[in-house]
This record gives C-alpha cells, structure tokens and sequence, in this order.
C-alpha cells in the first residue's frame, strides 16, 4: 500500500479496498472482475469510482493498462517490465519474467534506438488444455 501513498488519491475506504485488491494481485483483473470483487464489501459503491481509480492508478503509472486482451482492458499492479501469456480460451494471463533480447535489423527499426519491449504469447492454458481433452468444451460455440 505505501506506493500508492503519494499519488494524490484521497483514500477513501473504497478507494483503499480498491488498491487492497489490487495489491500483489496476480490474475490481471479488468475493471469488471475488481468492481465484482470490492462491491462485495461496499454494495453502494458505483462503476465509476471504480473505474476513475484505475485511470488515476494509470495515469500515475501505479498499475499497467494491459492490451493483451481484445475483449476488455485488464489491470496489472506489477509495474515491473515484463511479458505475458493469455489463454485464448479463458483469457487467463500470466506472467514471464525474463528478458528477451529480440535482435531487430537495423533496417526494420525505423530509425528507433531500442530501450525495450513487451511481448504477448497466445496459448491454451493447462486448466483449458485438461479441459479439452477430457471433451467438455467440444460444444459448437453459438455466435
Ligand atoms: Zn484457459
Ligand atoms: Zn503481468
């Protein structure tokens, strides 16, 4: 909690189950997922409190906006560089720790300096996987 200490949020005690949440959160909530959780202990608590915290937690760079996702943006509190693997069945993300030194010929730069990257595997996680083989998920989707 004592990062978020300096950002300029008044910490209600909505706002404080909020960044409570999202602290040491590994599962890379989207703002659904974290009003679900926190209007549990706070019923009278809006979407909108909700969602003007993450944008001031972005705006301060106190959490990462994940794009990994197309459906809907989710929320990373590890601000740390580092990469991801979604599912793309249950849209499960984890999280790689490594670097990856990417070589780019100079001709595909654009005149870029390099400093970093951030890189996105898709994949079926092994709950999905287990899942599969078993022959649960084979239903015909209904789009
Ligand atoms: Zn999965
Ligand atoms: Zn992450």
């Amino acid at each position: 909690m004592e990062k978020y200490k300096d950002i300029g949020l008044k910490l209600t005690p909505q706002r404080l189950a909020i960044l409570g949440y999202l602290e040491d959160n590994k599962e890379h909530p989207s703002a659904e997922d974290i009003y679900r959780a926190v209007s549990k202990k706070f019923p009278t608590m809006s979407f909108a409190t909700v969602y003007n915290t993450l944008e001031t937690l972005r705006k301060k760079r106190s959490i990462l906006q994940l794009t990994i996702d197309p459906a809907k943006k989710r929320f990373d509190p590890n601000t740390e560089p580092h990469h991801h693997l979604i599912c793309v069945k249950c849209k499960m993300i984890a999280d790689i720790h490594r670097d990856y030194k990417l070589p780019i010929p100079n001709k595909e730069r654009a005149g870029f300096e390099i400093i970093g990257n951030q890189i996105e595997f898709y994949g079926i996680c092994p709950r999905c996987k287990t899942t599969k083989s078993k022959g649960v998920l084979e239903e015909p989707l209904a789009l």
